[in-house]
């Protein structure tokens, strides 16, 4: 069967790597997909939002399956656009997408049915919005409804910084459109988890949980970038606070979509706070395969990728076959100079043959292409996804920092304490 996957980062990467595991996978097209990506699929030069192209490109070469990774184009509707045209396609409609794409939208439901979140109010006019915050204290949480590439929420400390997130939102509309309605929401204490399921309806298969590190340098100091690095699985989190959360949060909020007519199909990713007292309760959910969490939890899947796609998509997931690895994952990123703010391009990236001498690790490329010479260089902010796997994350963890330490290119940076919480 030839498969589309759309999307072109280190999330996509994983998939295909996943995918081309399975005996029943014939071509794999990746749209756009990028330089490493193009080492084991056919990279195709159509964009995540040109749906009529993408459409077209997959019933011209009558593939089986289409997979979508990024967040836009499924809130726009890229899994009703191939529906439409009678391709089978892996992730949510755009009315069961709405989860990560409109914050008050999931904050509404996630209330309606008693699911456990943090308490929040929404306003749509900023003097309204300004008048409640004056009225509370810092630490309080600032969230734009809408996408804004994983920037629309500030945990600010003081009452000034919330004052000033409020106003960049809805007055100087830093974030367009997203910014119409904000959230203003409890602050909430505690260690954060990941737990992504594949979800067709009601069923629910979840898988390994695993924990990000989202803020760009060591010791969780510094702005939030989309993601620094993961590990999995959680040695240090009780299995019984995976389950609650699996039993409270997750399960529940795919019936409540269901009810709601908006069953929801493909990867829920619930994030969660396990609060001081050991109760989970939900930060946010996406909509999608998390970056960089995929690039940890697929290595450890020992069953076929692409026949849980297929059952996700035929409606038959309670039937099929989901085994896991005992084995530990750890991602480390290594980034552009300058990221998260802005960063250069087209650096050389040399040590990328030389990574391959250390086993049980594996580079999964996020921002790379290949210039006029054919070599690697970069082209994003996270560049690369160093991933090392081990008996436990101890071993897992000196596997990947081994082949993070062989890549070099010009300003790199990555964090030196992923996966440290998990060692204590
Ligand atoms: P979100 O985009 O909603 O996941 O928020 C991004 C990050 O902000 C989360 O991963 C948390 O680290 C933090 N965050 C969001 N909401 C809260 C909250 N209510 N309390 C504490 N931290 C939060």
């Amino acid at each position: 069967m030839d498969i589309l996957v759309i999307g072109g980062g280190g999330r996509e990467h994983a998939i295909v790597w996943a995918l081309r595991k399975s005996p029943k996978a014939g071509t794999i097209y990746c749209a756009p997909g990028n330089a490493g990506i193009g080492q084991i699929a056919e990279c195709v030069p159509i964009a995540v939002h040109e749906f009529d192209k993408l459409t077209a490109f997959a019933a011209d070469k009558n593939v089986g399956l289409v997979v979508v990774g990024p967040d836009d184009p499924l809130a726009d509707g890229i899994v009703d656009a191939f529906e439409a045209k009678n391709i089978p396609v892996f992730g949510p409609r755009k009315n069961a997408a709405e989860i990560e794409g409109s914050k008050t939208f999931m904050k509404d439901l996630l209330h309606k049915y008693g699911i456990p979140t943090a308490s929040y109010e929404k306003f749509d006019n900023h003097e309204a919005a300004l008048a409640y915050l004056n009225t509370q204290q810092a630490p309080i949480v600032i969230k734009a409804d809408g996408l804004a590439a994983g920037k629309g929420v500030t945990v600010a400390r003081t009452m000034e910084e919330a004052r000033q997130a409020l106003h960049d939102i809805m007055v100087a509309k830093v974030f367009g459109e997203s910014g119409a309605q904000v959230v203003i929401e409890q602050f909430l204490e505690g260690q954060e988890m990941s737990i992504l399921s594949f979800v067709d309806g009601e069923t629910v298969r979840p898988m390994p949980a695993a924990q990000d590190h989202k803020p760009i340098f060591d010791g969780d100091r510094g702005p939030n970038t989309g993601g620094m690095g993961t590990y999995s699985p959680l040695p240090h989190i009780d299995p019984a606070i995976v389950e609650k959360a699996i039993e409270t949060i997750v399960k529940p909020t795919a019936k409540a979509l269901v009810a709601e007519g908006r069953p929801f199909r493909g990867v829920l990713f619930a994030g969660l706070m396990i609060q001081p007292d050991g109760t989970p309760t939900t930060v946010e959910f996406n909509a999608r395969f998390g970056d960089p969490e995929t690039q940890v939890v697929l290595p450890r899947l020992k069953s076929d990728l692409l026949d849980i796609f297929l059952a996700a998509v035929n409606g038959t997931l309670a039937d099929v076959d989901i085994e896991w690895s005992d084995r530990a994952a750890v991602c480390v990123i290594l980034a552009s100079e300058g990221y998260p703010g802005s960063y250069p391009k087209g650096r050389p990236i040399n040590g990328l043959e030389m990574s391959t001498d250390v086993e049980d690790a594996v580079v999964f490329h996020a921002g790379t292409a290949l210039n006029e010479q054919g070599q690697y260089v970069t082209s994003g902010g996270r560049v690369l996804g160093v991933v090392g796997l081990g008996a436990d994350i101890a071993e897992a963890r000196q596997k990947a920092y081994e082949k993070a330490e062989r890549i070099t290119f010009e300003g790199k940076q990555n964090r030196t304490d992923i996966a440290a919480k998990a060692l204590v």
